[in-house]
């Protein structure tokens, strides 16, 4: 008896959290953790009541997590980074569609689809050793594969969702065949088979072991913005490009968001994205990795990315970029891009 009124309690304490959750909840899937996120979150708490528990993982954990809860996931809304990994995450139908007048004004076209949306924006550079490399063979995405360039070409994974979105732009603006010769040459240019991560090729660079690598701007800004001596030795020795300035803009790349299908609190996820695209949401989000707003309006103070200055952004929109990945998956495996 004694244990029956403790289980009919124990539903009443577990209805009554659950009546709240409703409200005042969103459940927040998150593969960005930066220092400014603290601010970032605590604010939308303070402007709306609405609390976030925020469940923070890897990319590619969150996903597989996501996929394993299905139907049952307390998820609200997934953030991460890259396309490609928005791309998978809507391929698996998780989200659903988003009406908002907010985004819709604030959020440019091309950084959205009809299912989830990009908060910042990151672009893949061109940097290459001053004393080995002249800036003249390194303007364009597709001089890493001249021949020119041999044994000079550093980059990571052909694998890896930095390099898909930037070959799925390629096939959007070349064609198939055209990104694959690029590819192909791209190999016949290694200086040594990929590995490891974007900074280690930026550094591989910077030693002379490679004349040129493909990065993503905020590894660059990070190293640039470091105090650590070595660092700063790192960037005397590099030159930088924005890539494709005289034809289709730099690839960028975008983290984003969605509201999952199963959103428990689907209105705060909606709330919570309107609030992502807010002036004071956009600097935290993209001061906390070196990254740029993309709500165009909104400027944020950041010496590496103002000592870089302006470029041309390729403008295709992140929705294609999705589109394209297996596509690039197949061209890189032909060309041997392991
Ligand atoms: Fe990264």
């Amino acid at each position: 008896m004694q244990s029956f009124k403790l289980a009919i309690a124990a539903v009443l304490c577990l209805s009554a959290f659950g009546a709240t959750a409703q409200e005042k909840v969103l459940n927040l899937y998150s593969a960005r953790h930066y220092q400014t996120d603290e601010a970032l979150y605590s604010n939308f708490t303070k402007q709306t009541g609405i609390k976030i528990n925020r469940i923070e993982a890897g990319e590619n954990e969150l996903l597989e997590r996501l996929r394993n809860e299905g139907a049952n996931s307390p998820a609200d809304v997934f953030l991460t980074v890259d396309a490609a990994r928005l791309a998978k995450a809507d391929e698996l139908q998780m989200f659903q569609p988003v009406k908002s007048s907010v985004l819709e004004a604030r959020i440019p076209a091309h950084m959205r689809t009809a299912d989830w949306y990009a908060f910042s924006q990151r672009a893949r550079i061109i940097v290459y050793n001053k004393s080995t490399v002249k800036t003249a063979d390194v303007q364009n995405y597709e001089d890493l594969a001249n021949p020119k360039l041999k044994g000079k070409v550093c980059v990571r994974s052909g694998s890896h969702p930095y390099n898909l979105s930037l070959g799925a732009a390629l096939v959007e603006h070349l064609g198939e065949q055209k990104t694959e010769a690029w590819a192909r040459g791209m190999v016949a240019n290694f200086a040594r088979a990929p590995k490891g991560g974007d900074t280690d090729q930026i550094k591989a660079v910077a030693a002379g072991e490679c004349g040129v690598a493909l990065a993503n701007s905020y590894y660059l800004a990070r190293m640039m913005r470091s105090e650590k001596p070595a660092d700063q030795q790192v960037v005397a020795q590099l030159g930088v490009v924005w890539p494709n300035q005289k034809t289709t803009g730099t690839h960028v790349n975008i983290s984003g968001a969605g509201v999952m299908k199963t959103a428990p609190n689907k209105a705060n996820a909606i709330k919570f994205l309107e609030y992502l695209a807010s002036d004071q949401a956009q600097v935290y989000f993209a001061d906390g990795n070196n990254e740029w707003p993309v709500v165009a309006s909104v400027k944020t103070s950041n010496p590496a990315l103002e000592k870089l200055g302006k470029f041309k952004a390729d403008t295709i929109n992140v929705g294609k970029l999705a589109k394209n990945q297996a596509t690039v998956q197949k061209i890189y495996d032909r060309a041997g891009w392991k």
